[in-house]
């Protein structure tokens, strides 16, 4: 069992960056502490991938951010991050083999968890721009195949979309909401 690896899992960088007094604003990002500027240019970027200052270059993981932001080693800082944010992780003690086998089996709970979320957020991806995809092409029908006149048999293509253009636009509606809202969810529990 790694440490390290266990806390860039469960600590996102905007959780590391907040509660180190640097809370990102809403673009991902924050005045950079390692260089004096007026402009945030700091970027905190979402799940592991650390962050990025383009003023001067810094950059890494989030255990690399509180190492820079305090001077402290890469010990010092995993055990403070381990106390800050009660991860109880038993960084320099000796545990029993039980205790081990308690969180490796955590471990890959965890990671079965974040697998299942995965695969749902892509799920929910691809049904949200099914919905997208047949909203515009309905959208596209009605319109080019409206019927000129009065008197003109209506295109079968245009039936199909007064049809069914509200249904779709309220299942597109739905996937979107159910997409944001699972988003938030998922930068809860991370
Ligand atoms: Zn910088």
């Amino acid at each position: 069992m790694n440490y390290a690896e266990e806390i860039k899992e469960r600590l996102t960088m905007a959780d590391v960056a907040s509660r180190y007094g640097h809370e990102p604003n809403r673009a991902g990002f924050i005045n950079c502490p390692f260089h004096k500027e007026k402009t945030s240019s700091l970027k905190i970027y979402d799940g592991d991938k650390g962050f990025h200052c383009f003023g001067c270059g810094a950059g890494g993981d989030v255990i690399k951010f509180v190492m820079m932001l305090y001077s402290i080693s890469f010990e010092q800082a995993i055990t403070k991050m381990n106390g800050d944010f009660n991860l109880m992780l038993p960084i320099g003690k000796k545990i029993s083999v039980a205790q081990r086998r308690e969180m490796i089996r955590a471990d890959i709970e965890r990671k079965k968890k974040r697998k299942q979320q995965e695969e749902e957020r892509q799920k929910q991806d691809k049904y949200f721009w099914d919905c997208f995809d047949e909203y515009h092409r309905l959208e596209f029908q009605k319109v080019h195949y409206a019927p000129k006149s009065m008197d003109e048999e209506p295109h079968p293509l245009f039936i199909e979309a007064i049809q069914n253009i509200s249904e779709v636009r309220y299942r597109l509606d739905c996937a979107e909401i159910e997409r944001w809202m699972n988003g938030k969810e998922r930068n809860k529990n991370t």
